[in-house]
């Protein structure tokens, strides 16, 4: 499935380096020794978990499905117009970052508000791709893997874990 998952991402222009340039960006300040193996590690942690993998099939689905004008109105114009009031994206994220308590959470308000990166890119892709759920997985993807590797860092998570 992590590997489906992955590779549903790329089809979506979006490379797991990307993400972990994210990573790095957001938590080498308090790691200094923290490599970019460490970030693209605690990615792929992520992705094995499955309400994470849950989300991510659900969020991109229904941009594909109203990239091909696949949905129901008004759901369908919320979505392709990426309509502010709508925030469900925001909150199929939280599924994500919920996984790893308040430090996912506190990241991924950052990222929502920064677009660092592949973020911004995906945000300002208007052209035909559909990204409204897209970015926000990403950001929140990027904001497990942080609370990750802050945790790990403090002996929170047990290495059997995954
Ligand atoms: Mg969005």
């Amino acid at each position: 499935m992590k590997e489906k998952i992955i590779s549903e991402l790329k089809g979506r222009g979006i490379a797991l380096d990307k993400i972990s340039e994210i990573v790095f960006t957001l938590q080498t300040p308090y790691f200094p020794y923290l490599t970019m193996e460490d970030c693209h590690e605690a990615i792929g942690a992520v992705l094995k978990k499955r309400e994470v993998q849950h989300a991510i099939l659900t969020g991109l689905a229904l941009d594909v499905l109203a990239e091909k004008d696949m949905l129901p109105e008004p759901l369908l114009s919320i979505i392709k117009n990426d309509e502010s009031l709508y925030g469900i994206d925001e909150i199929l994220a939280l599924a994500i970052t919920n996984v790893y308590g308040s430090i996912g959470l506190t990241s991924f308000g950052y990222l929502d508000k920064t677009k660092m990166g592949i973020i911004g890119e995906l945000n300002n892709v208007k052209h035909r791709q559909v990204n409204t759920f897209t970015d926000d997985l990403v950001a929140a993807i990027a904001a497990a893997a942080s609370a990750r590797i802050a945790h790990s860092a403090r002996g929170d998570i047990a290495a059997s874990e995954d």
